[in-house]
């Protein structure tokens, strides 16, 4: 998982793309496809932000979900790796 600045990301689409409904369907298809081809592209060059929430999982006895400590929500563990980041609040999680 990656963290990245999402108000940065959407100022940069919205200064980006204009769409017109006279364009032919054609057009309109190449213009979306490039416009999801420049997304892709914006998300994959999106600054990297590092989380300063800092948290530990803690689990249950037979329970297949971790807590966050700082959200309080429940991520389900594959039983196989751990997240580094919390999926729901995004905190860095410490081993
Ligand atoms: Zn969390």
């Amino acid at each position: 998982m990656r963290l990245i600045d999402a108000d940065a990301l959407i100022e940069q689409i919205n200064g980006r793309h204009t769409f017109t409904k006279s364009a032919q369907e054609e057009l309109e298809k190449i213009i979306y496809n490039k416009a999801c081809a420049d997304l892709i592209t914006l998300i994959k060059n999106a600054p990297t932000v590092e989380s300063k929430r800092r948290g530990r999982w803690s689990t249950r006895k037979g329970s297949l979900e971790m807590t966050c400590s700082c959200c309080k929500k429940n991520t389900i563990y594959d039983g196989r790796s751990s997240y580094d980041f919390c999926p729901n609040c995004g905190a860095y999680m410490y081993d």
